[in-house]
Order: C-alpha cells, then structure tokens, then sequence
C-alpha cells in the first residue's frame, strides 16, 4: 500500500495550510471536520461502505482507523490466493472511489449515493476479474451486491 502518498491527497486540512479557503466539515456526513482519518473510515458514511464490503467478501470484524486497516490489507496481501488478490483490488478502489466521490461532492455539488458507489465498485470487480483463473470460483461466490 502507498500510504505515504494517499496521505497526501489533499484533504481540507491540508489545503487550509496553504490558505485555500474551503467549507471544512466533511463532505460526507458535514458533521466533522474533513481530515484524512475522519474520511478513511471514522466517518459513518464511508466506514459503512467498507463495512459492507467487507462483510461481503465473508470478513466478519469492526472497521478500524485507517493505519490498522492498511496494516490488516498489507498483511493479507503477502498470502496468496484468489481472496488475498480481491481484497487488496477491494480495498484500493474502495479508497479511491471514495475519494473521488468526495471530490464531486466537494467540487462539482454532486449528489451521492454510497449504492451507487459499491454497485460501481463490484462492476469493476468483476469486469477486472473476467480473466484471472484464480478469480473465478471466488467472484462466481460474489455475484450478489453487498448488503
Ligand atoms: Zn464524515
């Protein structure tokens, strides 16, 4: 996981230091100041989104703070496997759908719809999976959205 650079995406508290002059609560739940741990995933819209991937994919545990969740994706993506593999492509378009997601709504007043969101992201899933034998039998297992 590239930590290092997703932690500098330009969240509102970074942008503040440089004396751009945004709304500062979250564009999720706008009850919170948007830092970048409040986004990846102590706020209850996207932590609920990674929740019920998370379900889906069968794993059964609370969502953590952002660095305990990379660490639990980076020690999964050393074992092998099908479910190591889909986990980690989870995880790394969850995180970038959200963030884009924030930027439409910051930017552009788009409204949003986490279903829409995961509907998208298993899409890609499966679109992405199409040709990867190991894939098969697990998306075969995945074919439902997440509830
Ligand atoms: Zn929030």
């Amino acid at each position: 996981m590239r930590k290092r650079s997703l932690r500098r995406l330009a969240t509102i508290e970074r942008m503040q230091k440089f004396g751009i002059n945004i709304p500062p609560d979250c564009a999720f739940c706008g009850q919170y100041t948007e830092t970048f741990n409040h986004l990846f995933f102590e706020c209850r819209e996207t932590s609920n989104i990674w929740s019920r991937v998370l379900h889906w994919m069968g794993f059964r545990r609370q969502i953590m703070n952002w660095g305990t969740e990379v660490q639990q994706m980076s020690l999964l993506a050393r074992s092998r496997g099908g479910l190591a593999e889909i986990t980690s492509c989870v995880f790394a378009m969850v995180v970038y759908m959200v963030w884009q997601a924030r930027n439409y709504i910051r930017f552009q007043r788009c409204p949003f719809h986490s279903e829409v969101l995961i509907k998208d992201m298993v899409l890609h899933l499966h679109i992405r999976g199409r040709d990867i034998a190991t894939w098969k039998a697990i998306l075969d297992k995945l074919a439902d959205y997440p509830v």
